[in-house]
């Protein structure tokens, strides 16, 4: 029996340091503390298509407004 390959969770530390902290399941939730600097992270299983995804509304725009401002 495997069950402990769970999530493993990568961020950054402000020396650049990339710390890996493996997710242990705590309260029906899984959830990873790294105390190096103090943080805990949840594990939010992604829903399926419960969230739309736009297209940014600001992307069409940003090319024609550099455009008009380079007239001088
Ligand atoms: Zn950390």
């Amino acid at each position: 029996m495997h069950v402990s390959e769970y999530p493993a969770i990568q961020h950054i530390h402000p020396d650049n340091e990339v710390v890996t902290v493996r997710l242990k399941r705590r309260d029906g939730e899984l959830k990873a503390y790294c105390s190096d600097c103090d943080t805990e992270f949840v594990y939010r299983k992604p829903k399926a298509s419960s969230i739309q995804h736009y297209k940014s509304p600001l992307l069409p725009g940003v090319k024609g407004n550099f455009d008009s401002g380079d007239d001088h």
